[in-house]
């Protein structure tokens, strides 16, 4: 039976609030408005992975999938430095892909399974989960087929935490109607509707606070206490 490992988002009010810091074994989902610091988290994540098991890091690599062409190498750089680590190896243990297409982004998560079977990795981001599916499927009636391909998409992503012990962590975006229908039912609401809300076991809300601040709050998490925890985004990554 594998066991859970905890890795640390660099706050440790974050870390505290989600019972020690991002699972493997399941799909933890950040969504909230532009700039309320997903990718930043993405970031610092990418390193705090390669951390030792004994300094709250996973010990493994990393695979990044990016959507919206935010990765950003020389961001890793002063991450690296503030948990004390050569940038360079860190670097090099970031497998990155940038997905232009849904089916692209399907089919680098088949490929990256058979580099999972051969390689320890702990993390696994796709940064955003959904931004392709609502540009490949933007026409009207185009919503039943979406939601099942990312059904699909989805359920890949559990196998592989499951399989391989990984943490997946996936952005999504914040949007007014998340129906498709005519009214404004929550601008606050997560898109992806139930099919999302289903595949992701942690559900986190981010939002900008004073300056540098962001606020985390539990959105829906069967084994966490509601709660807030607030967080600064600095060139360090994240921190309290
Ligand atoms: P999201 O992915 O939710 O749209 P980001 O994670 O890209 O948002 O967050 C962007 C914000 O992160 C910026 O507005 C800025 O406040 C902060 N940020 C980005 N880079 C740095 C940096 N090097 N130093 C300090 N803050 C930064
Ligand atoms: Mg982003």
């Amino acid at each position: 039976r594998k066991s859970v490992v905890r890795i640390t988002t660099g706050s440790q009010a974050l870390d505290e609030l989600l019972g020690g810091g991002i699972e493997t074994l399941c799909i933890t989902e950040a969504f909230g408005e532009f700039r309320s610091g997903k990718t930043q988290l993405a970031h610092t994540l990418c390193v705090s992975t390669q951390l030792p098991i004994d300094m709250h890091g996973g010990n493994g690599k990393v695979a990044y999938i990016d959507t919206e062409g935010t990765f950003r190498p020389e961001r890793i750089v002063p991450i690296a430095e503030r948990f004390g680590m050569d940038a360079n190896a860190v670097l090099d243990n970031i497998i990155y892909a940038r997905a232009y297409t849904y089916e692209h982004q399907y089919n680098l998560l088949l490929g990256l399974a058979a580099k999972m079977a051969e390689e320890p990795f702990r993390l696994l981001i796709v940064d955003s989960v959904i931004a392709l599916f609502r540009v490949d499927f933007s026409g009207r009636g185009e919503l039943a087929e979406r939601q099942q391909k990312l059904a699909q998409m989805l359920s890949r992503l559990t196998k592989i935490a499951e399989e391989f012990n990984v943490a997946v962590y996936i952005t999504n975006q914040v949007i007014a109607d998340p129906g498709g229908g005519m009214f404004i039912t929550d601008p606050k609401k997560p898109a992806g509707g139930h099919v999302l809300a289903h595949a992701a076991t942690i559900r986190l809300m981010l939002r900008k606070g004073k300056g540098e601040q962001r606020v985390c709050k539990i959105f829906d998490a069967p084994n966490l206490p509601e709660g807030e925890a607030v967080f600064q985004v600095t060139s360090g990554g994240i921190m309290d």
